[in-house]
Formats: structure tokens, C-alpha cells, sequence
């Protein structure tokens, strides 16, 4: 409560008559109503087949004979039985055809179809660690672009999850500097001489830092302060989060996705199935998201004097969107980090989701074209996103890439939302 209320003076001590409005002035969003707009287009048809899918566990729970009515503790444990029934999917019968190897092979060559730009490994470069490994990178004459650190695998004095970051950003204030840019993992290393082996979580992690990696190596500005990711929080995640369409590309898995012994290209039902099991309970985890966004949002564009009491103001809240009884919030306000932690996220969880209807939305723009490499599309994606750094508005970088502004319908047919639930 203390924090609402002194975010809430900092804001008007501003000028501002919310701190949702003072944070999202800085934002591609701009404006509050803009982020509840979004959300609220999301947020109905993800209840709705929220709502279709929870009958469906029930009617699971009822078939096992089970009599009790399903709670928000039970629906991952059963979720994940009913993927397995319908998907028939593993996640370790894909592992053998996603080594780390091939998908940075495959990384680097969808960068070439759609930039022209080529990787070839450096040996005389100091690393420090021998697991590092270094590729230069050259634009499509065959000019110096970056250099691009790789350093994949887990050990004890790395903190956990996937990164990028760079030695040397890109710039031309006082002469040309190149960047030098890295992708930090924590990939299992393959024990003795075997391969590592992704998961196809991990696979898609690759893609993303790599997007990200992208974001810092094309990058044509001219201050250090606007290079390559020094851009808006809802804008940061559109490159990295786009470049992972590529990865889940059947024209890029049917030929970098072999078997790590047999050479064997991934079989075309297996790659079905795979597909088909990332559209799973895709309701539950837009349910799930949408709220604590929503909630975020209300908490920093009421007066905090209104609020009063949190369990209280969550609950009618809670009650106002619909939220079904059996999804419990991804955050509850007390241990919503994101946003209480610190102010970074602080009206701003949304993001997420801003950045994935605006990633899904420009893939579509390749879909459009009938080509995902598209090579008129990719130039516009180059010169507009890729790499306008902090130069350009992000909303009018967008409208210059792909002639209007982002509409979610893409997102919601990625996350197979748009067909209509079986139930209400
Ligand atoms: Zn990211």
C-alpha cells in the first residue's frame, strides 16, 4: 500500500494524475487505455477457452473416478495429462534431433537468408573460458559487422537463465564502431564428447537471445545511448521474441532438426505432434498472465487512497474480469516481484504480452508473403526493427515496417485461441 501511494505522489509531483500514466508515457504503448484495450481484447476469448478446457479436466477427473471438483492445485497435474492424451508428445523424443550444434547452424542461417549477413569461427581470439566459442560476423559484401561470443553451456559461477549482452555496443559518434555481442545460456553439456541436446524449450530460448543478439549486431545509429536494445521495456522483446517463429519453421526443422547419431531428419509426424503440443493449454497460461497484467495495471491507475485494503481489491478485481475459480493468478500481489521489487515493471507486466502481438503480428507479415524469408519484408524488418536502436519511435518504426499498427488477431491464432471453445 505504502508504495501505491508514494508512486502515486511521485507521479503527480510530476504532473501526472497516475503513475500508470507517468510510466507509460515511456512506453510504445504511450498511454494506460492502450494497455487495457490490448489485455481486454486478449482476455476474452482466452477465458473462453479457459473455461472449455476446464471441463475438459473435469470430465478427466470424472473418467478416473475421481469425485471432486477440479481446484487451481490440480490443473497443471491434469493439464498435463490431457496433453499427453491428445498431443501424444514428449519432449524427449525431440531432444535427439535438436543438438546445439545444429540449431546454431540453423540460427545463423535463417540471419543469412533474411540479412545477408555469414558466420565464420575465429580462433585467435582470447575467450574467457574454453567452452566460449567466437564467430565473426560480415554484412553481405563481405564487410567486418561484429563480432558474436557464444558461451552456451551451464557451470557453477554463472547465475541462471539466458542473456544477451555485449562487450562493445555498436555506434558512430567519433568514427565506426562495431559491436561485440554475447548470448549467455545454461545448456546441459553433452557428457564425454556427446553432443548437448536441447529441449525444445531450449531450442526456442536459443532463437530468442539470438533475436536479441541480432538486435545489438545490426544496429546503424549513430549515439551509443539509442544502440541496439537501449529501446522502450514494450519494444525490447519484439526482436528476440519474433526471431523464435523461425526456430518452430517446419521449412527450417525439416532440415536442421537431425538425429545426433543417425543424421535422421526429424519425422514428419513427430513434427506435427510437436506443433500441435505448443498450442496446449495456451488458455490456461493467457488466463494466467492476462490477470496479473490487468491487476498490475489497476493498481497503478486508481488513487491509491481507493484501494484500501489489497486482498480486498484484488478479489473484486478478480470477480470483475471473471476469473475462473479454478486459475489461480500467476502473481499475487505480495509476491508480485515484477512489479513491487522494484519499478521497472511497475505498470509495465503487460509488456510481455505487447511485444508478443506485436512479434506475432510481424511474423505474419511473412506469412502474407508466402515466403517466411521473404527478402523485400526482411529489408523492411532490417531497416525499420533491427536496426533503428533507441533512433526511432518504436510505434512508427513498426507502422514504416509493416504499414499499420499491430492488431493481436495473429497472437490469438498462434496461441489457437481463435477458434471458437467447444463450451462457454
Ligand atoms: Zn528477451
Amino acid at each position: 500500500m505504502e508504495t501505491l501511494a508514494l508512486r502515486e505522489e511521485s507521479a503527480r509531483l510530476l504532473g501526472y494524475p497516475t503513475y500508470a500514466a507517468y510510466r507509460l508515457e515511456d512506453s510504445m504503448a504511450k498511454t494506460p487505455e492502450a494497455v487495457r484495450g490490448l489485455l481486454e481484447r486478449v482476455w476474452k476469448p482466452a477465458r473462453g477457452r479457459a473455461l472449455a478446457d476446464r471441463d475438459e479436466l473435469q470430465a478427466l477427473i470424472g473418467e478416473e473416478g475421481g469425485n471432486f471438483a477440479l481446484a487451481p492445485w490440480d490443473w497443471r497435474y491434469y493439464a498435463e495429462k490431457l496433453r499427453q492424451r491428445r498431443a501424444n508428445f514428449d519432449d524427449a523424443a525431440i531432444k535427439p534431433y535438436l543438438s546445439l550444434d545444429h540449431m546454431v547452424e540453423a540460427a545463423f542461417d535463417c540471419a543469412t537468408r533474411l540479412f545477408g549477413i555469414t558466420f565464420s569461427e575465429r580462433s585467435d581470439i582470447p575467450l574467457w573460458h574454453p567452452d566460449v566459442r567466437v564467430w565473426e560476423v560480415k554484412d553481405a559484401s563481405g564487410r567486418h559487422q561484429a563480432l558474436f561470443y557464444g558461451d552456451y553451456f551451464a557451470r557453477t559461477s554463472k547465475r541462471s537463465g539466458a542473456w544477451m549482452t555485449s562487450l562493445r555496443d555498436q555506434q558512430k559518434l567519433d568514427g565506426e564502431v562495431t559491436p561485440l555481442i554475447i548470448n549467455v545460456c545454461n545448456f546441459t553439456k553433452g557428457a564425454d564428447g556427446e553432443p548437448s541436446l536441447l529441449s525444445p524449450d531450449d531450442a526456442r530460448t536459443l532463437f530468442h537471445e539470438f533475436g536479441h543478439a541480432l538486435h545489438g549486431m545490426l544496429s546503424n545509429v549513430t549515439y551509443p545511448s539509442l544502440s541496439g536494445t537501449s529501446v522502450f521495456t514494450d519494444f525490447v522483446e519484439l526482436p528476440s521474441q519474433l526471431y523464435e517463429h523461425w526456430q518452430e519453421q517446419p521449412e527450417v526443422l525439416q532440415r536442421f532438426a537431425r538425429h545426433y547419431q543417425t543424421g535422421e531428419v526429424l519425422p514428419e509426424d513427430l513434427l506435427k505432434r510437436f506443433l500441435a503440443a505448443r498450442k496446449f493449454n495456451q488458455g490456461f497460461a493467457t488466463v494466467e498472465f492476462v490477470s496479473s497484467a490487468l491487476l498490475d495495471l489497476e493498481f497503478h491507475s486508481r488513487p491509491a487512497a481507493e484501494i484500501g485494503d489489497i486482498d480486498g481489491f484484488e478479489r473484486a478485481q478478480l470477480k470483475g474480469i471473471g476469473m475462473p475459480e479454478e486459475i489461480a493468478l500467476r502473481h499475487r500481489p505480495t509476491q508480485f516481484g515484477h512489479v513491487f521489487a522494484g519499478d521497472y515493471y511497475a505498470a509495465g507486466y503487460y509488456s510481455y504480452m505487447w511485444s508478443e502481438v506485436m512479434d506475432a503480428d510481424a511474423f505474419g507479415a511473412f506469412e502474407e508473403a508466402g515466403n517466411i524469408f521473404d527478402p523485400t519484408v526482411a529489408r523492411r524488418l532490417r531497416d525499420d526493427i533491427y536496426s533503428t536502436g533507441g533512433s526511432v519511435d518504436p510505434e512508427d518504426a513498426y507502422v514504416a515496417f509493416r504499414g499499420r499498427e499491430p492488431e493481436p488477431d495473429a497472437l490469438l491464432r498462434r496461441r489457437g485461441l481463435l477458434e471458437e471453445p467447444k463450451a462457454a
